[in-house]
């Protein structure tokens, strides 16, 4: 049992190359113990994978119905990926964070430098593959998206590596839930920081709050 030394839950930004495996290290992080994550679904106007579901996987609205939610400034971040529109709502990250949970959100790179500027608090974790040989490879087997569209994410990813060094973490995805791992690792750290935890912890000792068990 841990004493909680901060109120507000920790936004954790996963971010990296499409086919690196980010929504594979998501899952498997879910899977560790002990831990408080919730993953925001994204709103896309893509269509549907074969087994995906709406509100689990995305919700899947039309072109119409994200620009007018863009209007209405619902996300957090949105960006246009390969021609389609993918974008994090904004009313479940806020209600997430101020219970206290640590809010997953799984984005593309244009996303992540959006969230930088309006929540710099965040953590920003970038995935990188093993080597590109790996990326592509994924990227063909997957079978998911036609040729073009694999090109063009190829494509897209040569220029994404070149921002690495706007995240906080890089994290090699050798292994699933080696990477899982460390990003676990990485959160209890960013808890820890004093800067985030100095305020809760004075009022500790003044006595002002008791000390929130987190079980
Ligand atoms: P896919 O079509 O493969 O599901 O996703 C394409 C890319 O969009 C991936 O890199 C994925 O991480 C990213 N993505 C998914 N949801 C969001 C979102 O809400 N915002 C942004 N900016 N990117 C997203």
């Amino acid at each position: 049992m841990d004493v909680k030394l901060n109120e507000r839950g920790l936004l954790v930004v996963i971010s990296g190359p499409s086919g690196v495996g980010k929504g594979t290290i998501r899952k498997a992080l879910f899977e560790m113990p002990d831990n408080n994550f919730c993953y925001s679904v994204s709103m896309t106007t893509r269509k549907p994978r074969e087994g995906e579901v709406d509100g689990v996987d995305y919700f899947f609205v039309s072109r119409e119905e994200f620009e007018r939610r863009i209007k209405q400034k619902q996300f957090l971040e949105y960006a246009e990926f390969v021609g389609e529109y993918y974008g994090t709502p904004l009313e479940y990250v806020e209600k997430k964070l101020s219970e206290g949970k640590e809010v997953i959100i799984e984005i593309e790179v244009q996303g992540a430098l959006q969230v930088r500027e309006k929540m710099p608090e965040a953590v920003f974790v970038f995935i990188v593959p093993p080597s590109k040989q790996v990326l592509y490879d994924r990227l063909m087997k997957r079978g998911t998206e036609q040729t073009k569209d694999i090109e063009k994410r190829i494509d897209k990813a040569e220029r994404e590596y070149h921002l690495a060094y706007k995240y906080d973490y890089i994290v090699v995805n050798d292994d699933v839930y080696n990477a899982a791992d460390r990003i676990y690792a990485i959160i209890r750290a960013e808890h820890a920081k004093t800067e985030r935890s100095i305020h809760m912890y004075t009022k500790l000792m003044e006595g002002k709050v008791n000390g929130k068990q987190k079980h």
